[in-house]
């Protein structure tokens, strides 16, 4: 769901370089992580046979922004941030990815940041490793949209080489579509230019991407859900073994303590607002209704947990680790 902190994060580097300093110390003072990574990066559970691990890839600790959310204002922000139990000095954006073992496959759910979003993210592999999961032995890697933090993890920072060569990707031929159509760079706002020129560079020339149309099944057990708005081919993904049912949301409702709790504010990174808002009031009615899980790349971690309606909007109750 971001993309305008990566210049920070140059200027961050350049700073700590002008001081001379390098590795982990190259951090500024100013991206010094507030927030304590989770003592164990990775939690694994059931749904019904199917095997789910959620990762730790890393925190964006977002500073305040009036422009952030349209229709409210940061002092609205604070307390929500505070009436979900989190800090109220900077939102709290974790990025987790899921790996679900079904039908003697590995399948990824985005890539993480590949380090290349915040100098606070980047752990993915390092906790794939740590889980016991080989990340050469991952089948499958299912893209939600082409947001940076989603999909820099499957190309190398710089060289753009990709990291998963020999892994199946499959991505609506919606968002596909969109970003690597040339004429999209003059319709892009320019927080977006260079991420839409990344992708035109690098993804026409792999042969491992697969594009689909609608909601198929793209794994044992796993289905694409349409869900527009953040993106136009945004994708959250159904999984569902004998009668237990997870709704993988991905950027849906992306920070719940926000638009879980308020799902008409419109955030700046939903691209259609008002799409994103009835994919996110559906998905959520559905998700109740159904009485499945929920887990979001951007929950607090691990990530799944449970909806109920609450007032005019919802409640996230996080599973227990
Ligand atoms: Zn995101």
């Amino acid at each position: 769901m971001l993309n305008l902190s990566r210049r920070d994060f140059v200027v961050s580097t350049g700073f700590a370089a002008a001081l001379g300093l390098s590795g982990r110390l190259a951090v500024s003072p100013a991206f010094a992580q507030k927030t304590a990574d989770p003592a164990k990066p990775f939690v694994t559970y059931k749904i019904g046979a199917v095997e789910v691990t959620a990762i730790y890839d890393g925190i964006w600790e977002k500073p305040h922004d009036p422009a952030f959310i349209a229709n409210a204002s940061v002092e609205d922000v604070k307390a929500a941030m505070v009436k979900a139990g989190l800090p109220a000095d900077f939102v709290s954006i974790p990025f987790t990815v899921v790996v679900v073992k079904t039908g003697g496959k590995t399948i990824l759910c985005d890539s993480g940041t590949g380090g290349q979003v915040q100098p606070t993210a980047g752990k993915l592999m390092a906790n794939m490793k740590a889980a016991g999961i080989d990340p050469a032995k991952v089948d499958t890697i299912l893209i939600s949209h082409f947001h940076p933090d989603h999909i820099f993890g499957l190309m190398e920072k710089e060289t753009n080489k990709p990291v998963f060569a020999n892994v199946e990707i499959i991505v609506s031929d919606v968002e596909y579509k969109f970003w690597t159509d040339p004429a999209v760079i003059d319709r892009l706002p320019e927080a977006r230019k260079g991420l839409a020129r990344r992708i035109q560079a690098v993804f026409p020339t792999w042969k491992n991407i697969r594009q689909v149309e609608g909601e198929p099944e793209v794994a044992p057990g796993i289905r694409f859900v349409s869900a527009p708005g953040h993106t136009p081919g945004h994708r959250a993904f159904h999984l569902s073994s004998g009668s237990s049912e997870l709704m993988i949301s991905n950027d849906t409702a992306y920070v719940p303590a926000l638009v879980v709790a308020n799902p008409g504010w419109r955030g700046v990174y939903d691209q259609d607002q008002a799409t994103a808002e009835a994919s996110r009031r559906r998905l959520l009615e559905r998700v109740i209704a159904d009485k499945m899980l929920i887990c979001g790349y951007h929950f607090p971690f691990p990530g799944a947990g449970t909806i109920a309606k609450d007032g005019t909007g919802y409640a996230l109750t996080v599973m227990k680790t």
